[in-house]
């Protein structure tokens, strides 16, 4: 579900809260626990990793196993901060960035750009130029996210989840 939410709200259940897996970065992660009171077991778990993956996510060696992070699903797929009867998500401040700027992205020429037709509609945000800077912002974090997790793989490799977390909440 988009940052601008209007749209999402008017004319979406959020198609895109209940179908898909939504991976995200240790700055996501380091977010939502600065700002809530959430533990990270109420609202993270692990995957495996496959080639789709990786495209996008490097892997995280955690016990001596690659995964990668993202949040947990209710039974039915749908993401665990999903309100399915408001139609709304339940922790919209501190979404992942990739909800934020979902479904868009910017060309090689800075336009924005539709990654895939999900939207029941042809719809852009209001604020082109917010939606832009959080794009640039969420590039920024993949990769302190990439640097964050080579050096925890160097390193920390064989230690487990409370240790990963605890590595996530420190700045680079
Ligand atoms: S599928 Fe599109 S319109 Fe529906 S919630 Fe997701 S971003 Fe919003
Ligand atoms: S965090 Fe919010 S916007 Fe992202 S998938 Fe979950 S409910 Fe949807």
């Amino acid at each position: 579900m988009a940052n601008d939410g209007e749209y999402c709200f008017n004319h979406c259940n959020g198609y895109c809260c209940t179908k898909y897996t939504v991976l995200i970065t240790t700055e996501d992660i380091k977010r939502i626990l600065e700002n809530t009171p959430l533990k990270p077991t109420q609202f993270l778990t692990l995957y495996y990793v496959n080639e789709e993956i990786l495209k996008l996510f490097p892997k995280i060696t955690l016990a001596s196993e690659d995964i990668v992070l993202g949040l947990r699903q209710r039974p039915d797929g749908s993401c665990i901060f999903y309100l399915k009867e408001l139609g709304l998500c339940g922790i919209h401040l501190y979404k992942p960035m990739v909800c934020r700027t979902y479904p868009f992205t910017l060309n090689d020429k800075g336009q924005l750009i539709r990654l895939e037709n999900i939207c029941p509609g042809e719809w852009y945000p209001k604020n082109i130029e917010d939606l832009k800077d959080q794009i640039r912002q969420a590039w920024y974090e993949m990769e302190i996210n990439k640097k964050k997790i080579e050096m925890w793989n160097k390193k920390n490799s064989d230690l487990g989840f409370n240790d990963l977390i605890k590595f996530i909440l420190k700045d680079i």
